[in-house]
């Protein structure tokens, strides 16, 4: 027996053939197999038993801003990933915008390594950026481990990251096809925003009148024709607009490949309940109506939508002033994903199955990391053990990510997470955090 071997049990494990009781042998920070609940362990071998808490896998964040180096002051790797094994997400990957540098060449994805490095509590992969000019550092960067690269098609909200135009795009997507990498697009249309009514101060109604349903529709339809073209693999980030799923449906259908991801706060909150000049709750692409949100799930059960992650995008609370035009768009939720979902979802008859593949099994595989995102004999111990039945209410000072401002103060959700475990580690537990363990991740 190796001197690293344990046994997690529970009555309650999150496999991919569904929840049953078992026990998971771990060795050296991988899952070796997945047994019976009441199989005997190996002589000497320690077992923790969780009683009825369910062992999910830690969960794969795909879309995290974590604005470090540059912007620190809005997040950091040490907060960013406190918050992620908090709220059991073992897996981040950075988005290549909001630091400064951005990640748009080698040398600047070196920076943000050097700077993760000694400070993340999860793993950390990275995005690349695609921007106008850098279209000779894409393969470099592809070569150099980013696990795909981030392109906006309208103004990004930094300066130093600037959207692509029409022929840019094109020059972009047959780029990253030659190398089979991802292309990964916020997808709304900037001649649609240009031609939407601005944002109307503290008026709610009028900011999402300027981020028109419209704008996302027509990018995505550009995006499908752009993949099919040029066979580039393409993903839609944080798709709100509800309008779009039957274009991507159709494009899956017909062998475009193309995914998507949606957000817990499209999932979770409905534009006719945000507060006028509450601009915690402001997001580009925006919070849409109820009835848009029930479509949004439809999607996502049917497979149309394959992600659930949580776009963080933090920034400092002075920064939320009370006009939608102004305020800095981007919404704090990294702990509170799991929760957030799994309220929501248990309401609408979905399992912590569906869950799991949500939000661990599909980011892990949309980013290519095949040692994580599930419960299954050769992965990472990667783990959540959340009590599902448990209600907290949310207060924003309690959270573990820098700033305290969050859409879902007050609120209360159902699932605590108890404990988080990174490659048979427990690296958190009840609110108290080990010191930091995570590894950089690269593409394989
Ligand atoms: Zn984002």
């Amino acid at each position: 027996m190796s001197d690293r071997q344990f046994v997690l049990r529970s009555r309650r494990v999150v496999t991919p053939d569904g929840t049953r009781p078992a026990s998971v042998v771990v060795e050296d920070g991988r899952i070796t197999a997945v047994t019976g609940h009441a199989a005997p362990p190996g002589p000497g071998v320690p077992v923790e038993d969780l009683g009825d808490d369910v062992l999910l896998p830690g969960l794969v964040d795909t879309h995290v801003h974590v604005n470090d180096p540059g912007r620190t002051e809005w997040e950091g790797f040490a907060t960013a990933t406190r918050a992620a094994a908090a709220g059991g997400v073992t897996t981040l990957v950075d988005m290549p915008l909001n630091s400064v540098p951005p990640t748009t060449t080698v040398e600047h994805l070196r920076v943000k390594r050097d700077t993760a490095r000694p400070a993340v509590h999860v793993d950390v992969g990275f995005w690349g950026g695609a921007v106008p000019d850098n279209r000779a550092d894409l393969r470099p960067l592809h070569d150099a481990g980013v696990l795909g690269f981030k392109a906006f098609l309208s103004p990004s909200g930094v300066d130093e990251f600037p959207p692509l135009d029409a022929a840019a795009l094109e020059a972009v997507a047959a780029e990253v096809a030659a190398f089979d990498g991802l292309l990964i697009v916020h997808a709304e249309d900037p001649e649609r925003l240009d031609g939407a009514p601005g944002p109307d101060g503290p008026r709610y109604a009028g900011f999402l009148a300027s981020r028109p349903r419209d704008a996302e529709n027509a990018a995505v339809e550009r995006l499908v024709d752009v993949a099919r073209r040029h066979g580039t693999r393409v993903h839609v980030l944080h798709l709100s607009s509800a309008d779009a799923l039957g274009t991507l449906a159709a494009a899956r259908a017909a062998g475009v490949r193309i995914t998507a991801e949606t957000c817990p706060h499209f999932l979770t909150l409905a534009a006719e309940e945000v507060p006028d000049g509450a601009t915690e709750f402001k997001c580009c692409p925006p919070i849409r109506e109820a009835a848009n949100r029930d479509a949004l799930w439809a999607g996502l059960a049917a497979g149309t939508v394959q992600c659930v992650v949580s776009d963080h995008s933090p920034c400092t609370a002075d920064l939320k002033v009370p006009d939608f035009g102004r305020a800095w768009g981007g919404i704090a939720s990294l702990q509170l994903g799991l929760p957030a979902v799994w309220t929501e979802a248990r309401r609408r008859g979905h399992t912590l199955d569906d869950v799991a593949r949500w939000m661990a099994t599909a980011p892990a595989a949309l980013a290519g990391l095949a040692a994580k995102g599930a419960v299954e004999p050769g992965r990472d111990a990667d783990f959540a053990v959340l009590a599902p039945d448990e209600t907290f209410t949310v207060d924003p000072a309690a959270l573990y990510h820098r700033n305290p401002v969050t859409a879902y103060a007050g609120r209360t959700l159902s699932g605590v997470v108890r404990s988080t475990w990174l490659r048979g580690r427990r690296i958190h537990h009840r609110g108290a955090l080990t010191e930091p363990t995570g590894r950089l991740l690269e593409r394989a």
